[in-house]
């Protein structure tokens, strides 16, 4: 079986944000740029997958522009075996991204696609769920816990929701989107960094895939939150509980 992991190019998790000023968006020139931290988890359960027998290829898929190819090579470092690049100059919607990864399972015809549950740019966490719904494919989405089940050709997914641990059993192919608590991800390595090197980047186009790239929502304009106010530092517990009573209020 192949595994399909999708990886985006974000800003990294600790840069201060700082939006445009013309309020397009945020700064992305002169950032530190990394994988998003859901799409580390999503290649490093793919990776254990593999590791433990069960798959045979991971393959690592990242779309956006040139320096998208960094990002695959680090996949390609952590161990994935080949790397696929959708090069396109702006930036992609997660319906476009859906699209196109749906064309290229067309392509690829892997078992099993495991996403990030979110980008942290812009949170949308919407990618493997419409991918899901145009390949008409079960999808267990925010996974804290995944095992295969090579004989019965399904994953067994634990989703944390509000009440406790939902358990879903899904026939493969299948998608998966991963949370926070399903593993560490593992560093690259030195020599699997130069190995990387000599790995396999196929670049396609939208067009080579025959998906038509149309943006059907606009972004209108981002802003900072407001400023928090400068705190007090208060002498005792009574001069607090007499600022929550008279002059927050709350209690
Ligand atoms: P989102 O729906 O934008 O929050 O993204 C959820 C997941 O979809 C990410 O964690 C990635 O696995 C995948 N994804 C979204 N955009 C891209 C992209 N441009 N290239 C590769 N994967 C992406």
């Amino acid at each position: 079986m192949k595994i399909m992991v999708a990886i985006k190019r974000v800003v990294d998790y600790a840069v201060k944000i700082r939006v445009k000023p013309d309020k397009s968006g945020v700064e992305t020139q002169n950032v530190k740029m990394s994988m998003n931290p859901f799409c580390e988890i999503a290649l490093e359960e793919a990776l254990r997958i593999k590791e433990s027998g069960l798959a045979s290829e991971v393959v690592a898929v990242s779309m956006g522009p040139p320096q998208c190819v960094d990002t695959i090579r680090t996949g390609l470092a952590m161990g994935a075996d080949r790397g696929i690049h959708v090069e396109y100059p702006d930036a992609l919607y997660p319906l476009s991204v859906a699209k196109l990864l749906k064309a290229l399972v067309e392509v690829e015809k892997p078992g099993l696609l495991i996403l990030g549950k979110q980008a942290i740019d812009d949170d949308c966490n919407q990618t493997g769920q419409m991918l899901a719904g145009l390949l008409r494919w079960p999808q267990g989405t925010f996974a804290s816990k995944v095992i295969m089940d090579k004989e019965k050709q399904a994953a067994t997914v634990d989703r944390e929701v509000d009440g406790g641990i939902e358990t879903l059993s899904l026939d493969l192919p299948a998608v998966i989107t991963t949370d926070l608590r399903l593993n560490q991800p593992r560093y690259a390595t030195l020599p699997n960094i130069m190995k990387a090197k000599s790995k396999v980047v196929k670049k396609y186009t939208p067009q080579d895939l025959n998906v038509e790239i149309k943006a059907d929502l606009e972004v209108v304009q981002v802003t900072e939150p407001p400023k928090r106010k400068v705190g007090v530092v208060l002498s005792s517990v009574d001069e607090l509980i007499d600022k929550l009573k008279n002059e927050a209020r709350v209690i």
